[in-house]
Order: structure tokens, then sequence, then C-alpha cells
């Protein structure tokens, strides 16, 4: 037997569990069913697939995609910029709008925050958030301000932005994607003091149904002493509103 990764994967399509499948994407389906694996469009099921089985996947993909476009009556042998456009959305959907779906976490070194002179305060940091609705597939943009009271350990600054991204570049729902951030945040960190208040428009609600030119939502996850300590929650929403003046527009 093979230690490669994708090709023991492969090589099981043929016989695990007596099940044969021509798409590795109905194998992995079939698994994950089989694991009681939940593969909603806002989960990461990273654990399931390698990189190498993304490049099939992708293939997989493109086809299905021509078959949409086709029974849309679009015309992608002729038409110049419909060629390969089945491809580029295959490609984009596992690579980039939905690529927090397909990779692991990313890797949030900690440092120690345990010396005498420890950083006890609050820690408020603005990530740009580049997100999908998972109902209409329309692009979700809006700030994250993520808050923790320093616990024992604390990770580059750099490292709350791409925590976020990687729990947004899924098909999400606002207020699924502000918890996501907490619980993230919250394991990277150890902090039990978690904070997060997420500013965001919604394409679903600019570009169809009532098309409105602003469709700005709030949502809010507060925990630990941000839902329960009244001077922490202000101290949080005071933090966001200097920021709120201080970012460029
Ligand atoms: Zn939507």
């Amino acid at each position: 037997m093979s230690n490669n990764k994708n090709e023991t994967a492969l090589d099981a399509m043929a016989g695990d569990g007596g099940y044969e499948e021509a798409y590795l994407a109905d194998y992995l389906r079939f698994k994950m069913k089989r694991d009681n694996k939940r593969f909603w469009a806002g989960d990461n099921i990273s654990e399931y697939v390698t990189e190498e089985m993304k490049h099939k996947l992708i293939d997989e993909a493109t086809e299905a995609f021509e078959l949409v476009l086709d029974r849309l009556l679009i015309d992608r042998e002729n038409d110049p910029n419909s060629h390969g456009t089945a491809r580029r959305l295959a490609k984009m959907y596992f690579n980039e709008i939905m690529s927090g779906r397909y990779e692991p976490s990313p890797a949030a070194t900690a440092f120690p925050n345990d010396s005498e002179d420890r950083y006890e305060g609050m820690l408020v940091v603005r990530s740009e958030l580049r997100s999908m609705c998972s109902h209409h597939h329309q692009p979700v943009n809006g700030v994250a301000y993520i808050g923790i009271i320093a616990a024992s350990k604390l990770i580059g600054l750099s490292k709350y932005t791409r925590i976020a991204q990687w729990c947004a570049r899924r098909g999400t729902l606002q207020e699924e994607l502000a918890n996501d951030i907490a619980r993230e945040i919250a394991k990277a960190t150890g902090a039990t003091d978690v904070g997060v208040y997420i500013q965001a428009t919604h394409g679903c609600c600019e570009n169809r149904g009532i098309m409105a030119h602003s469709s700005l939502t709030q949502t809010t996850v507060l925990k630990g002493a941000f839902k329960n300590d009244q001077s922490t929650k202000k101290e949080f929403f005071d933090n966001i509103k200097l920021q709120q003046d201080f970012a460029p527009r």
C-alpha cells in the first residue's frame, strides 16, 4: 500500500466499502456521509481533500460548469468570452472564493504571554473580509473587528486576519461567519473573552432581489467578559469607533 495520501484515496475509490464511483467528488461525498462528517457550504473539509485531489476535483467541476452553461443556452464554443469560463469558475471556487473549505487552518505560532509584565489588556484587530453568501453565491464584502482580552498566549497580528479570511472564504451566512471567527480565534489564542463585530454589504441584496444600493448588515458575537462585563463591552465598541474614525474610506 502506498504512503501517498492521494494515491491511497484514489486507489481506494475502486474498493472502499464495495463502492465504486466515476467521480472523485462522489467518492469523497460518500466517505464524508459514512463518517458523519458535515460538508455544508461553510464547513472546512480539508482533512478529506489533498492538494493533488484538487486538480481532479477542478476537472470534474469544470465538466459540471460546462453543462450549466449549456443548459443556460450560452454558446461556449463560439462565444470567445465564454470559452474557458467553466474552468475559470471551477478554479475560482476551489482556489479563491471557497478556498477556506479545502485548506487547513492557517498556522498561527503562539507566543507565551505569561511573564510578570504580561499584556493583560484588550486587543482589537480590524480585518478586511471577502466572503460569499451560501444562498445565492453573491459576494459579501466588509470588515470584522476582532477583540480579545489577552490570555496566556499571543499570536502575530496578521494571523487574526488570516484566520478571519480562512473562515470567510466559504459559502457563509454573516451570523455563522461571526461565530466561526470567534471560535477559531479563541482556539488559536486560548482566550475565553472574545468579541467579533462584522459590518458587510451583501451582493444578494444589491445585485438582485430588492436591489438595495446600501445593504449594510451588522452582526456581533460576544463571549466571556465581552458579554458579561459592561465596561469590557463598552471598551470594545469604543475601540471599533476609534478604528472606524481612523480607517481610510
Ligand atoms: Zn444571498
